[in-house]
C-alpha cells in the first residue's frame, strides 16, 4: 500500500465516520428546536386557555360568574321613600340580610324578579351566575333544568 492509498483510506474512513455522526447531530438540533417551539406554543396555549373566551359566555358553568356588561344590564333602581321593590321578595337583602332603605340602589335578576342591594348582588353574581335566593340561572333556565335532572 502507497502513502498515497493510505491518505485516501484514512480521508473516507474519516468522512465515513463524520458523515453519519453529522447527520446525527442535525437531526438532534432539529428535535430540539421543534421540542422548544411545541413547549412554547403549549406555554402560549395554557396562557390563553385561562383568559375568558367568548365561547364562555355562552355555556357558562353554574360555579362561574357573569361578566361586568352582563350584571350591568339587570335592572336597576333607587328605592323611593315607599320603600316598593321592582319584584318579588321580602324587605331585607338576600344576601347581606339588611333590611333596604329608602335610596337603596337595588338590582332585580331578570329571570325571577328577585331584589338585592347593587353592591351585593353584583359580588356575587361575578362568582356565580345563579340568582342567591331560587338558584336560578339568569343566563339559561334550561341549562339549569338539565343540570336539575342529572
Ligand atoms: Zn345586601
Ligand atoms: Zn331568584
Amino acid at each position: 500500500m502507497t502513502s498515497r492509498e493510505t491518505i485516501v483510506l484514512v480521508l473516507m474512513v474519516t468522512i465515513s465516520l463524520l458523515v453519519p455522526s453529522l447527520l446525527c447531530l442535525i437531526c438532534i438540533a432539529c428535535r430540539l428546536h421543534l421540542d422548544a417551539i411545541r413547549r412554547r406554543r403549549l406555554q402560549v396555549l395554557e396562557a390563553t386557555s385561562t383568559l375568558p373566551r367568548e365561547s364562555s359566555v355562552i355555556v357558562t358553568l353554574p360555579t362561574s360568574g357573569l361578566d361586568d356588561c352582563t350584571i350591568q344590564s339587570y335592572q336597576k333602581v333607587v328605592l323611593g321613600e315607599s320603600l316598593r321593590l321592582p319584584g318579588l321578595n321580602a324587605l331585607t337583602c338576600p344576601i347581606c340580610l339588611v333590611e333596604y332603605s329608602a335610596e337603596d340602589s337595588i338590582r332585580l335578576i331578570p329571570m325571577c324578579q328577585h331584589c338585592f342591594h347593587v353592591q351585593c348582588v353584583d359580588e356575587w353574581l361575578k362568582m356565580k351566575s345563579t340568582c342567591p335566593v331560587c338558584r336560578n340561572s339568569p343566563l339559561d333556565h334550561h341549562e339549569n333544568e338539565k343540570l336539575d335532572q342529572l
